[in-house]
C-alpha cells in the first residue's frame, strides 16, 4: 500500500509537471478527442505534445506491456493513473479502435511479428483502426458475410463490401473479416486480417446522415493484395477472433452509459431548469426517476469496474460482456431522454440561436445514443446470446 501511495504521488507529481495547458481543456464530445492517426489534424500545439508526453513513457496503454511500448502498470496502478487523470481533469492524449479493440487482441492473439509491428504505433497514436465487420446482407448475421480472400502466393487477393465503416475515410488500417472457405460451414470459413487503407483496390465512400455528419462509410475491396503475414492466428479462426474482439468493444460501447457521461448531472439539470437551486427537488415524479437512475448507474459502474478489473488481471471477455453492452446502451438512452425531457422544448433544439451550447449537445447526444443499442451487435442480438450462451436456454 506504502508503495502505491509513493506511485500516487509521484504519478500525480508528473502529471502536473508535463501537462500541457491544452490537456486540461474540457471534452464535452468523444469526437473532440485526439484519435490520431497518419490523418488527423491537430487542433492545438498541445495535442500533439500531450500526446507524445504520454506515449513516450507508455501511458496511452498504461496497462500493456513495456516491451511494445506500453506502461507495464499492474492493475492498481493504472487505475491510480486513470483516477489522478480524472481528478486533475486531464484528458486522455489519445483514444480509437486500436487502443480498445485491435489492439488488445493482437495482445490476446497476435504473433509477435503483428504486435511488434501494431502495438507501437497504437500506442504512439500514428495509426487510426477501423473495423470491416457488416456487409450490406451482413449485419446481426455476421457469419454470413461474403467478402472473399483467395490465397495468391504471398498474398491474399480480397474482394468484396463493407458497410457502416465508421471513420474508415479518416482511418489507417482496418482490421477485416473475410471468407477464405466458402466450402466450409459458414462460422469456420471465416478469418480475420489486417491492411492498410491506402493499399490499391481499397476505395471508401462515406454515408452521408441527414444531420450532415458522415459517421460511417461504405468500403469497395477490390483486388486488394494483403500479404498473407498480416493474417492473424490461423486461416478459418477469424470466428472465434471477432467475437473475442466483439468482447472488447461491447464493454467499450457499454461503458458510455457509466460514470464517463459528460455535461450536467441529472440532479443539477433538474435544479436549472425547475428553478430550485435548494432543498429537495419540487417534482416528485421526478425526483424518484432521477433516484432510480442514479441508483442503476452506481450499480452498473460497480459491476463494470469489477470486470474490468478481472480482465486487467488477465481473465478474457466472456458472453457477460453482452449483457453489459444491453444494460449500458439502454441506461445511457434512458438518461439521455430525461435530460432532454427535463429541459423540455429546450432540449430539442439542433441548431441556432435560443439554445445553449450544452442544450444542443445533449440532444446531438440523445440522438447518437440511438445508434449505440445497434452498434457492436443489437439489443437483440444480446438477448440472445444471454438467453443462449449465460442462461443455456435450448434453441
Ligand atoms: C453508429 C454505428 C456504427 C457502426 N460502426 C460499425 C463499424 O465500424 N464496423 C462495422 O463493421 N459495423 C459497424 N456498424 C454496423 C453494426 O454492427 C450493424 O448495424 C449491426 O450489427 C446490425 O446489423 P444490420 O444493421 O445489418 O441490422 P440487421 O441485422 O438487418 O437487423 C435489423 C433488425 O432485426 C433484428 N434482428 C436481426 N436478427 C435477429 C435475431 N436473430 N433475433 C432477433 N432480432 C434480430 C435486429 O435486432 C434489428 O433490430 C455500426 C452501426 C452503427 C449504428
Amino acid at each position: 500500500m506504502a508503495n502505491l501511495e509513493t506511485f500516487r504521488r509521484e504519478t500525480r507529481d508528473w502529471l502536473v509537471a508535463n501537462a500541457p495547458t491544452f490537456a486540461y481543456t474540457p471534452v464535452d464530445n468523444p469526437d473532440k478527442l485526439c484519435w490520431g492517426g497518419r490523418k488527423w489534424p491537430f487542433k492545438d500545439p498541445g495535442e500533439k505534445q500531450w500526446l507524445e508526453i504520454m506515449a513516450e513513457r507508455g501511458w496511452t496503454a498504461p496497462s500493456w506491456p513495456s516491451a511494445y511500448g506500453g506502461g507495464g502498470l499492474d492493475k492498481e496502478e493504472s487505475r491510480v493513473l486513470s483516477r489522478e487523470m480524472s481528478d486533475l481533469g486531464l484528458r486522455p492524449a489519445v483514444v480509437g479502435f486500436g487502443l480498445t479493440m485491435i489492439g488488445p487482441l493482437l495482445l490476446q492473439e497476435g504473433s509477435e511479428e503483428l504486435k511488434r509491428e501494431h502495438l507501437p504505433r497504437i500506442i504512439r497514436g500514428q495509426v487510426r483502426w477501423c473495423q470491416g465487420y457488416s456487409e450490406p446482407g451482413s449485419g446481426s448475421d455476421l457469419a454470413s458475410l461474403q467478402t472473399r480472400a483467395v490465397v495468391d502466393g504471398d498474398d491474399f487477393v480480397v474482394n468484396g463490401q463493407k458497410v457502416w465503416t465508421s471513420y474508415a475515410d479518416e482511418c489507417d488500417w482496418m482490421f477485416c473479416l473475410v471468407r477464405t472457405d466458402p466450402s466450409a460451414p459458414k462460422h469456420t470459413g471465416i478469418s480475420f486480417i489486417l491492411f492498410d487503407m491506402e493499399t490499391p483496390g481499397v476505395s471508401v465512400r462515406p454515408i452521408k446522415l441527414i444531420s450532415g455528419a458522415s459517421p460511417f462509410c461504405e468500403t469497395f475491396l477490390e483486388d486488394v493484395r494483403v500479404p498473407r503475414r498480416n493474417l492473424v492466428s490461423q486461416l478459418g479462426d477469424g470466428w472465434r477472433l471477432a467475437k473475442a474482439l466483439l468482447g472488447h468493444e461491447r464493454t467499450m460501447i457499454a461503458g458510455m452509459g457509466g460514470d464517463r457521461s459528460r455535461g450536467d448531472s441529472l440532479v443539477d439539470r433538474a435544479r436549472r431548469y425547475l428553478d430550485a437551486p435548494k432543498g429537495p427537488l419540487p417534482d416528485a415524479v421526478l425526483r424518484d426517476t432521477i433516484a432510480k437512475l442514479e441508483i442503476d448507474r452506481k450499480a452498473f459502474d460497480l459491476t463494470m469496474q469489477r470486470s474490468r478489473d478481472g480482465m486487467k488481471a488477465g481473465h478474457k471477455p466472456g458472453p457477460e460482456t453482452s449483457f453489459f453492452k444491453l444494460y449500458g446502451t439502454e441506461l445511457n438512452q434512458r438518461r439521455l431522454s430525461l435530460m432532454v425531457q427535463i429541459a423540455a422544448q429546450q432540449g430539442l433544439g439542433w441548431e441556432g440561436a435560443g439554445f445553449e451550447a450544452a442544450e444542443l449537445q445533449t440532444t446531438r447526444d440523445w440522438l447518437r445514443s440511438r445508434g449505440n443499442t445497434i452498434e457492436g451487435g443489437t439489443s437483440e442480438v444480446q438477448l440472445n446470446v444471454i438467453a443462449k450462451r449465460v442462461l443455456g436456454l435450448p434453441d
